[in-house]
């Protein structure tokens, strides 16, 4: 079968469905490849933008300070690379870098409104949402179901952790005790914290429920007011303002679950930041998605690209492969959004690191070729640092249009455009950047390929 599209994007995480959607939404024929589970599933579905610079302890209060920062000390880190487009006078780099970060954002926002993950936050600042070890983390925007209300704002909030009986990936106990210290060392509220444990029995199990067996459960008519039943005299013992509860909300009704939850019983309630496998992940994977095709893009779910025609400096048609069939997609253009070592992207043997579509040179956080650098050797526990483990800064360097460069230093094709954790230059588990590199990397290679395909392929 032979197709043909303006643009290909191949990989279905954050990075590829906002590229693909922006491209559609410009009026460019999109067909997206998906060969399997992507990173941004597996996340806790907050997005970060910056939470932490490399190497520093003290956490970033708002993004800009955050991205003020990279652009003068980590000129390739992705946020930087915007920072360099060809209209951008040396005076305004800053000023661009904001100013794309801070469009995205708010695109994100608007486009995931009156889906099943709808987030709430704000670019100039960054909120600290509580996990479910009970620590907190910064982060820029969170789902509508995990926002924690004004629980650390007055003194007299009272918050009560609800574990679920069965479910082992959550423990209201401990939960607490860490939140309460950290609270006391700060001084500030919530200056009372209990926990409880309440006993749900999806689908009659009693023992090892996995998060994504509650949440269909709490999908369903009825289960919510047991729930309620359940929390309601927990509630009224230590008078609780606020319940935190583990990411299980529900898939498709969350938000609804939530209010008619908080209705009942006469308290805010909210989902803790939890583990994969994540169920707000899910609903940001899905909510994308539809966000997607609802545009017009074309999603082809379990096809990998495997191979492909290059014609001189362009690439001029993508074979995709899925257990049933082969496909040729003749294209004008290509976003390579493939992930790292998670959604495949990026992979490692014996032989080196390398870029699994195209075999384009991967470097290291030096900017060094990455091809010599062996997993087994580099995975060693002592050889990590402040910095990070430094597999997670391994992957393609691009110029300033996000397009993949080789060793020369020359782009490796004039219509190929990659971004997202298949990009070298940032480790978003130090940062707390992941989602939110995606999101910018995503927007910038979708316009970047935009003009490459109006232009006839010259950019
Ligand atoms: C456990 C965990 C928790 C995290 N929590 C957070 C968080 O709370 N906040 C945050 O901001 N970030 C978080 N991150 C980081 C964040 O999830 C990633 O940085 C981000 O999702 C990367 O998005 P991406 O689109 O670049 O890649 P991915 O989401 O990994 O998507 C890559 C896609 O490419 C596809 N693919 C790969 N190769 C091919 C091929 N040859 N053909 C077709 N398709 C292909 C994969 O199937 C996948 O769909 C977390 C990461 C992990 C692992």
């Amino acid at each position: 079968m032979i197709l043909e599209s303006d643009l290909l994007v191949i990989g279905g995480g954050l990075a590829g469905l906002v590229a693909g959607t922006i491209a559609t939404e410009s009026g460019a024929s999109t067909i997206l490849l998906r060969k399997g589970q992507s990173a941004t599933a597996f996340s806790s579905g907050a997005i970060d933008i910056i939470g932490y610079l490399p190497d520093a302890a003290e956490s970033i209060s708002d993004p800009l300070e955050g991205l003020t920062a990279i652009a003068g000390l980590y000129p390739l880190h992705p946020y930087g690379v915007v920072g360099y487009g060809d209209d951008v006078a040396p005076e305004e780099v800053v000023d661009a870098i904001i100013g794309r970060v801070r469009d995205t954002v708010v695109w994100l926002k608007n486009h995931l409104q009156g889906t099943i993950a709808s987030v709430m936050g704000d670019f100039n600042t960054n909120i600290y949402p509580i996990t479910i070890l009970g620590t907190t983390k910064p982060t820029c925007l969170v789902q509508e179901t995990m926002n924690p209300g004004d629980v650390n704002k007055h003194e007299e909030s009272v918050l009560l952790f609800a574990g679920i009986t069965g479910y082992p990936d959550f423990n209201p106990s401990a939960a607490a005790k860490t939140y309460l210290e950290d609270r006391m060392a700060l001084g500030q509220p919530p200056h009372k914290i209990g926990h409880c444990m309440t006993q749900l029995m999806p689908f009659r199990k009693c023992f090892n429920i996995s998060s994504i067996e509650i949440a269909r459960h709490l999908d369903h008519a009825g289960s919510i007011e047991t729930l309620a039943k359940q929390l309601e005299p927990h509630v009224k013992q230590i008078g609780a303002t606020h319940v935190a509860i583990p990411p299980v909300l529900g898939f498709r009704h969350a938000l609804k679950n939530k209010r008619e939850l908080e209705k009942s019983i006469g308290a805010e309630v909210f989902e803790l930041l939890g583990f994969p496998p994540s169920i707000p992940g899910l609903r940001l994977q899905r909510a994308l998605e539809e966000v997607y095709t609802k545009a017009g893009g074309k999603m082809l779910v379990g096809h990998e690209a495997t191979s492909y025609t290059k014609t001189g400096q362009k690439i001029k048609t993508v074979v995709a492969r899925s257990p049933r069939r082969e496909i040729s997609i003749d294209t004008k253009a290509v976003v390579l959004a493939t992930g790292k070592y998670i959604g495949g992207g990026i992979a490692g043997d014996e032989k080196g690191l390398r870029e699994t579509v195209f075999d384009i040179m991967t470097v290291t956080a030096d900017y060094h070729s990455a091809k010599d650098i062996l997993p087994s050797k580099a995975t060693n526990r002592l050889e990590i640092s402040p910095m990070g483990q430094q597999l997670q800064w391994c992957g393609l360097s691009i110029d300033p249009q996000f397009r993949p460069i080789r060793e020369d230093g020359l782009e490796w094709a004039d219509n190929v455009f990659a971004a997202g954790a298949v990009l070298a230059g940032y480790n978003y588990s130090v940062e707390k950047s992941g989602l939110g590199v995606a999101l910018t990397s995503g927007y910038s290679a979708a316009k970047s390929a935009i003009k490459c395909i109006k232009g006839g392929g010259e950019n």
